[in-house]
């Protein structure tokens, strides 16, 4: 047997390897040793879930942001994106119409919009919960004070996603403005543990100058930290960004990423995100034979989803809207999946 795979077995029993291992795992690894890790991988999906494929309702609600990611077609500077934001009537109607088709789970996302108060916050996801008790509620609305988070979980919030995008503080310094720093991130991922959210960190795969010893700094903070959910994504250039000429993160490293994540934490909550679906056609279905176990089909009304572009062709139509959800059943059931009417929550294993 060769050396990765003997590290890739060490991996799932232990559940982390040292950085210098994991760096020459994320160096090396040869297409055999990608489909024996997805086989491993796939199987540990299984055993936590058995064939069951979450789904979550995203309602991008804001493309109004005040930070500046390099990476991030909403930053400030991108005078060229257009902004909208949703009312709470607008949103609650969206919750309404995900209810209807089957969804449990609702995420809120959006740029860091200060019209969103944490008054006006609270108010919507008190609505939300009234109104459907039986969900659950994700807000993805990024770095906020610890008071401000405890009010929004106060107010019936769930679970938060925070990616952390890099655990290493002078990658993150290259994909940041130098107001926006790890450390304050890394803060905010604590008070949101401590608070009690299901909480999710997560890093995109790719993005501009990444090594791979900064890969395994983040599956080590990841280990660390143990959250109940994972975001992973390839980086994919936006065209009015600093970043625009780079190049994007591949489809075999993301799906090699969701693996590993998927043998340091078997019961985690791990998207097959859009960014994986953006890149290629099949990018569900590839992610979830690498380990993922939930999907986020497009909840936001249709005529604003193509201004929420984080990156250049960023899909939200066909199997990626939440109003075709019979044909991402059927496609889930091609590869022996079905998709519950259930919140998903986590489950520690
Ligand atoms: N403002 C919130 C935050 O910062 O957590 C949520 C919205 S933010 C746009 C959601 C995620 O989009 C980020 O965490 C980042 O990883 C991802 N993203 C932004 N630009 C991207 C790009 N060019 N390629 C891939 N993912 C990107």
């Amino acid at each position: 047997m060769g050396y990765i795979r003997e590290l890739i077995q060490q991996l799932e029993e232990e559940r982390i390897l040292p950085r210098k291992e994991l760096t020459v795992l994320l160096e090396e690894h040869t297409p055999e040793d990608d489909r024996y890790l997805y086989e491993r991988a796939d199987r540990l999906r299984r055993l936590s879930f058995g064939n069951q494929i979450y789904i979550r309702g995203l309602i991008e609600f804001s493309s109004y942001c005040k930070n500046d990611c390099l990476y991030c077609g909403l930053r400030r500077s991108n005078s060229h994106a257009e902004r909208y934001r949703l009312t709470s009537e607008e949103i609650l109607d969206c919750c309404r119409v995900g209810y209807q088709l089957g969804f449990r789970t609702f995420v809120l996302q959006s740029g860091e919009d200060g019209w969103y108060t944490d008054r006006r916050m609270c108010d919507l996801i008190a609505a939300i919960k009234q109104e459907w008790p039986d969900c659950a509620l994700t807000l993805s609305i990024g770095e906020k004070s610890r008071d401000s988070y405890q009010a929004y979980f106060d107010a019936g919030a769930d679970r938060y996603l925070l990616r952390h995008e890099t655990a290493n503080a002078c990658h993150y310094a290259r994909l940041h403005p130098p107001e926006q720093t790890l450390a304050s991130r890394m803060e905010c991922l604590r008070s949101l543990k401590e608070i009690g959210y299901q909480t999710g960190c997560g890093f995109m795969v790719g993005s501009p100058g990444q090594t791979a010893a900064e890969l395994a700094d983040d599956l080590l903070f990841i280990h660390e930290f143990q959250p109940e959910m994972v975001g992973i994504g390839p980086f994919i250039p936006h065209h009015d960004t600093p970043f625009a000429h780079e190049a994007a993160g591949t489809v075999e490293q993301t799906l090699f990423c969701l693996a590993l994540v998927r043998l340091i934490l078997p019961g985690v909550l791990l998207p097959a995100t859009t960014a994986l679906g953006t890149i290629d056609p099949f990018g569900r279905e590839k992610g979830i034979h690498a380990g993922a176990n939930v999907i986020m089909p497009n909840l936001s009304p249709s005529d604003v989803r193509r201004k929420y572009m984080l990156y250049d062709n960023k899909i939200s139509a066909g199997d990626e809207a939440a109003e075709n959800l019979a044909d991402l059943k059927a496609r889930m059931e091609a590869i022996g999946c079905q998709i519950p009417v259930s919140r998903g929550d986590y489950r520690k294993i």
